[in-house]
């Protein structure tokens, strides 16, 4: 179960040098979306030598409007697996349906985004997979929601889950969501599970990514999940709220005063 209640240590979860959990600091970057072979491979370099753990981008994207890009899917996740193999990092990357799963078995976490948080049937085949999966909060959902979709996937045998707070829609506008600050320790408190900040999607804008990025780490997040693009005004995807490769690596450098990324 995920309640401290009934496991009192802290769930790790490593992959490869980079781990979650426990005291452990994991970096999450790379693009929204996957868009060619040369735009993955340039960004994994970059954020590998900035030192971020893991890869992420999206092949699959949960757009608003079935007429934006919807990623470049089996396409995308093979760009992905070779700026893998370039640069040694783990990937993450979302899946959308059961029906594409084969195509993740060389993807290091599976992440299931907010729009599927309570995807229940989803959850439950993905806890008889061996992959850690990272569990991204609803658009609109509460703490104890979060938590019973992590039992979901935990009540088939998989408790490699790692949880994300995104931001959830409040009255404000001027931000894409509200980071919900409080959850981090309030989640810490509740659940064994490690708890990650991802303030790309919470805020839409990348200049206030980097405070709350050290916001989140000085609250107690055990990571971050950062969106990072080498052209942000080009990006297909979230260009608004994508940081470049040199402003991440000086946000690794605050991160890296405040805690030790692995
Ligand atoms: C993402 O991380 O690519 C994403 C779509 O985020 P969310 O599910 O939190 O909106
Ligand atoms: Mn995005």
């Amino acid at each position: 179960a995920a309640n401290r209640k009934f496991h009192t240590d802290d769930t790790v979860i490593r992959i490869g040098r980079g781990a979650f959990g426990g005291g452990h600091f994991g970096v999450i970057a790379g693009p929204c979306s996957i868009e060619s072979n040369e735009q993955i491979i340039e960004v994994a370099m970059k954020v590998k030598e900035a030192g971020a753990s893991f890869l992420r981008g999206g092949a699959f994207k949960p757009r608003t409007s079935p007429y934006s890009f919807q990623g470049l899917r089996d396409d995308g996740i093979r760009m992905l697996l070779e700026a893998k193999k370039a640069s040694g990092l783990p990937i993450v990357t979302e899946i959308m349906s059961l029906a594409h799963y084969d195509l993740f078995a060389d993807v290091d976490i599976i992440q299931v985004g907010a729009r599927n948080m309570q995807n229940f049937e989803m959850l439950k085949e993905l806890g008889k997979c061996d992959k850690p999966i990272l569990l991204k909060r609803g658009l609109s959902s509460t703490i104890e929601e979060l938590l019973m979709s992590a039992e979901y996937i935990m009540s088939s045998g998989n408790t490699q889950i790692i949880l994300c707070e995104r931001g959830i829609r409040t009255f404000e506008t001027a931000t894409r969501n509200t980071l919900d600050i409080s959850a981090i320790p309030l989640l810490k408190k509740l659940t064994h599970l490690p708890v990650i900040v991802d303030p790309s999607h919470a805020t839409g804008i990348a200049s206030l990514v980097p405070p709350l990025a050290k916001a989140a780490v000085v609250s107690g997040a055990d990571g971050l999940m950062i969106e990072v693009h080498s052209h942000p005004a080009a990006a297909l995807c979230d260009g608004a709220q994508s940081i470049t490769p040199a402003q991440f690596a000086s946000l690794m450098q605050s991160v890296s005063a405040l805690a030790e990324i692995e």
